[in-house]
């Protein structure tokens, strides 16, 4: 986005004051999802907050004759803004998100042509089917069926559409998604930050071989595949995203399953360790 543009989205979210979120409406997202249910009322109502400036600064559209309403917006607020309860106060948190503004979100499972790399230079073009999409410095593109499911069986699996999309997004703030978002200073009380990124480079290398190889011996052999959706085993940066969607959406089975995880995660988005509610 041009600098001109951020800069008045910017004065414009100064100028206007931020509505407040019916409480009827707060409390019916709320208790929809069950991770979101069990935040303290510290965190509830931090998150409240974040979730009416997300509101105000971004652009909700409906593709294919979508008409957004406030309940769906919120839901994707709500789970937008999770990840950033610990980043600071809520204006400075927020700023992750500042190179967007625009959400368009599509009634179904979105169909899209997309290059895929095949290696040794080979480039072919491929129909994909997208829950959603996060683009760098552009749009963040979310399929509200895949949003809308049962969140009791979401909770189990750990898994969230919004809260992947985002945190492609927070990986994308140094650079494209490649599953090594920028960490913040002090990192796991690492003073250097090339140490840092190496701690963080070793232990998701590491675990990323090894849910690779559960995921491949799971397909060929019919081993239990590991809990985590098989997914993030097509690529780094999707790895991440799956990890974060389970940290955030069922923390104590995902601290249980990949506690060297668990620790990068939590000190990544500053959450406390052990969690508050497992
Ligand atoms: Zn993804």
């Amino acid at each position: 986005m041009a600098w001109w543009r951020r800069t008045w989205l910017k004065l414009r979210a100064r100028v206007r004051p931020v509505p407040e979120i019916p409480s009827s409406l707060w409390l019916h997202v709320l208790q929809r999802h069950p991770f979101l249910q069990a935040l303290s009322l510290e965190e509830k109502s931090k998150l409240r907050a974040l979730s009416a400036l997300f509101l105000h600064n971004k652009q909700f559209s409906g593709a294919n004759g979508l008409v957004v309403d406030d309940r769906m917006a919120l839901t994707i607020a709500a789970q937008a803004c999770v990840p950033l309860l610990y980043r600071g106060d809520a204006s400075r948190a927020i700023a992750l998100y500042d190179d967007f503004v625009g959400i368009v979100v599509h009634p179904g499972t979105m169909v899209a042509t997309r290059d895929v790399h095949e290696g040794a230079g080979l480039v072919s073009q491929r129909r994909m089917m997208l829950e959603g999409e996060a683009m760098e410095r552009g749009p963040v593109t979310l399929s509200w069926a895949a949003i809308d499911q049962n969140p009791t069986a979401q909770a189990e699996r750990g898994t969230s559409v919004v809260i992947h999309e985002f945190c492609h997004k927070i990986d994308m703030r140094n650079g494209g998604a490649d599953g090594y978002p920028a960490l913040p200073a002090g990192f796991l009380g690492i003073q250097a930050a090339a140490e840092a990124r190496k701690a963080w480079e070793h232990t998701w290398t590491q675990a990323f071989e090894q849910f690779r190889h559960a995921i491949t011996k799971a397909e060929r052999f019919g081993e239990t595949a590991p809990w985590l959706d098989a997914y993030g085993a097509t690529a780094p940066a999707e790895f991440f995203a799956v990890a974060c969607e389970a940290f955030f959406v069922n923390r104590g089975r995902f601290a249980h399953e990949w506690p060297q995880l668990d620790r990068m995660l939590a000190g990544l988005f500053h959450w406390p360790t052990p969690p508050l509610h497992p």
